[in-house]
């Protein structure tokens, strides 16, 4: 924990949406009792356009006897009528989306009249497929705007979208297909990022030859390259003479409040992927009231969220946040490394984003790359910076803050789940003076608390595991098909809450720092060392960019510490620069924090979503190289036996 906070600027304060005094009232009264919590949940639902309002806010039981999650569970509504229609009578022409394709030459503006339109079309097409209610649809996409028109149709339409990411490969998608039994595939001929194509349609014909998949009658094909593909006569239908015909208005299908309405199956960094289901009304209501609150949003503003609709980041604030609060949302096709590094900025100027949300792999990859790149761009636009996905070290925290904002610019770290369908810790923009590295303060309604391993709920300054003890509306319903794995992750290990599986600090200020997952948290001669702690003190030196540590069995202290470490380009690994880093380590945090193996690696194991993979380095710093779990939703596997071989040449 750094002690360095900086203090938000009185220009932002000015603007702000909220006060520190505010917030604070807000929070205290949001928590109170659990009826005043129902109050507040109750007047964030009057933002929403229902078709019949709720009169029962919420029916919570985290009792495993009687175990039950259940928002505004009488009302009516559906979410593309809160994303679109709602916003048709007020501001139709206004941009929804704004596209940036992967070449800067091209991009797109839909207002939402026109994305109400192509939501329409596509939603009729599926009813004419015999998509109903409840039925479940794939999506396989690039980041085009069809794949927001494809979620929303489903929505449209009350079936139960699953987006799976497009980097993913045909097995990864044809297991999830199984899964979900998808009636309808939703993809794209090919995706283009960084000018490389990826067969996406080729990728979901050899998921559609594994057993299991007889569920999907049709694949709706979008024309994004052009290129030619396979399409086999009776399955296939391309996107645009499916819907040329089509209405340009659709009946909403009225959905009740816990119908299903999505699955999304986690990152999978702690193990397989759980295919975690959100319902309808408890979903949108905190989609949109989160993002209002933690963006500080005004209508003026321009948003862009990076993160790829295959990740919950993509669904709860690229899409739905944004469009149920009339929020233009940014969708950018490509990579930040081309045509250049300087690709970011040069979005950030041309559509003049006022607040950008990214994760802290792609702002050290960018940082790696030196200043200049950046420089290229003024970014006099931005207004607002945030983070998530994974603790942010300081270093980067500095280097987003100077550079990339300016220094003008506060950065809301944003903590939360795919669990918990929208952020639960995070500094309300203008409440509170930032700690780079830590997310601060609970949202509206959230209850966190620091539990030790026997179960007490820990007051004051503490650390241990984060749990929350009481519900929100975001909150995931059920694992799909396994309801039983739900109740054993999140509910039995700490009866009465919901179990994050995250460790976590709380300061004399009563901030929160997220120190890593749990299961990673390194307990050295009975001290806690978290992995986020570690790596910030690593990634602080100069000579590195990138570490990833883990425990490793250590005769003497039980566990010892092994660090995988990517050198800053021209360094070279050699003793005399290994111990220097342990020496740095060890001042940074204390002599406890000693660096017992060093490796030194190119690339380190992380998924596609750019989550360090700690379990495999885990396995691997025990000298166990075979059976390292499922590997599916790792970028790329060919780090894996470069890091092995470091590794053995070690030893
Ligand atoms: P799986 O649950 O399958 O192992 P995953 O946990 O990586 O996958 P996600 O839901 O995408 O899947 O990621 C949520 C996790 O990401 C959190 O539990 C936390 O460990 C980490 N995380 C997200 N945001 C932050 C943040 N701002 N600071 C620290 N950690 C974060
Ligand atoms: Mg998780």
């Amino acid at each position: 924990m750094t002690q360095k906070s900086f203090p938000i600027t009185a220009e932002f304060i000015a603007a702000a949406n909220t006060t520190a005094e505010q917030y604070a009232q807000d929070y205290e009264r949001s928590v109170e009792s659990p009826e005043a919590t129902n109050a507040f949940w109750a007047e964030r639902a009057e933002l929403i356009d229902w078709m019949k309002k709720p009169t029962i806010i919420s029916n919570v039981n985290y009792d495993l006897d009687d175990f039950r999650i259940k928002w505004y569970e009488d009302g009516e509504l559906n979410i593309s009528v809160n994303c679109l229609d709602r916003h048709l009578k007020t501001n139709p022409y206004k941009p929804a989306i704004i596209w940036e394709g992967d070449h800067p030459s091209l991009h797109k503006i839909i207002s939402f009249k026109e994305l109400h339109a192509e939501v329409c079309r596509l939603g009729n097409a599926m009813r004419k497929l015999g998509v109903k209610k409840g039925d479940r649809v794939t999506l396989y996409m690039p980041m085009i705007p069809e794949a927001m028109v494809g979620m929303l149709a489903c929505t449209r339409i009350g079936a139960v979208h699953s987006v799976v990411f497009g980097g993913f490969s045909a097995e990864s998608l044809g297991n999830r297909i199984i899964d979900s039994q998808s009636k309808i595939v939703i993809t794209a001929d090919e995706g283009l990022r960084g000018n490389k194509h990826n067969p996406l349609k080729v990728n979901v014909d050899r998921a559609l030859d594994m057993e299991g998949t007889d569920s999907v009658e049709k694949v709706i094909v979008v024309h994004r390259t052009g290129n030619s593909i396979p399409m086999s006569g009776r399955r296939d239908v391309w996107y645009h003479s499916l819907i040329a015909g089509e209405q340009e208005q659709c009946e909403p299908e009225v959905m009740n409040s816990e119908d299903p309405l999505f699955l999304l199956y986690t990152s999978g960094s702690t193990g397989k992927p759980k295919g975690v289901l959100h319902t309808t009304g408890g979903y949108i209501t905190y989609a949109l009231s989160t993002f209002r609150d933690v963006f500080d949003i005004k209508d003026d503003d321009v948003y862009w969220c990076t993160a790829d609709v295959g990740w919950v980041t993509g669904h709860t604030y690229s899409t739905y946040g944004p469009l149920a609060n009339g929020t233009t949302t940014v969708v950018f096709e490509g990579v930040p490394e081309y045509p250049t590094w300087a690709r970011i900025g040069h979005i950030i100027d041309k559509h003049k984003i006022t607040v950008l949300y990214t994760a802290p792999t792609a702002i050290r990859s960018m940082m790696k790359e030196g200043d200049t790149f950046v420089r290229e761009s003024d970014r006099s636009s931005l207004r607002l910076l945030g983070t998530v996905g994974e603790p942010i070290n300081p270093e980067a925290w500095d280097w987003y803050y100077d550079v990339v904002g300016g220094g003008r610019c506060p950065i809301v770290d944003t903590w939360w789940q795919t669990e918990t369908g929208g952020i639960l810790l995070a500094p309300i923009p203008g409440t509170v003076a930032l700690k780079p590295g830590a997310a601060m303060n609970p949202l509206y309604g959230i209850i966190p608390q620091v539990i030790d391993t026997d179960d007490t709920a820990l007051e004051g300054p503490a650390e241990g595991n984060l749990v929350i003890s009481n519900s929100w509306p975001g909150q995931m319903r059920t694992i799909y098909h396994d309801h039983e794995r739900f109740l054993e992750t999140y509910f039995t290990e700490y009866p009465g809450y919901y179990f994050t599986g995250d460790g976590v600090q709380r300061d004399e200020d009563g901030h929160y720092w997220i120190t890593g997952r749990v299961d990673d948290v390194l307990n050295v001669s009975g001290h806690r060392l978290g992995t986020a702690e570690v790596e910030s003190a690593v990634d602080a030196h100069p000579s590195t960019v990138e570490a990833a540590v883990v425990g490793m069995p250590h005769d003497i202290r039980g566990v010892g510490i092994a660090a995988f470490i990517i050198l800053s380009i021209g360094e070279v690994a050699s003793d005399q620069l290994k111990a220097e880093l342990n020496r740095h380590v060890r001042t940074e945090i204390g002599p406890i924090a000693n660096l017992d193996a060093i490796y030194v690696v190119e690339a380190l194991p992380k998924t596609r979503s750019g989550k360090i993979m700690r379990r495999i380095l885990r396995n691997i710093a025990a000298g166990q190289y075979v059976g390292l779990g499922d590997l599916s939703t790792l970028a790329d596997s060919s780090v894996i036996n470069k890091i092995i071989d470091v590794v053995k040449a070690e030893r």
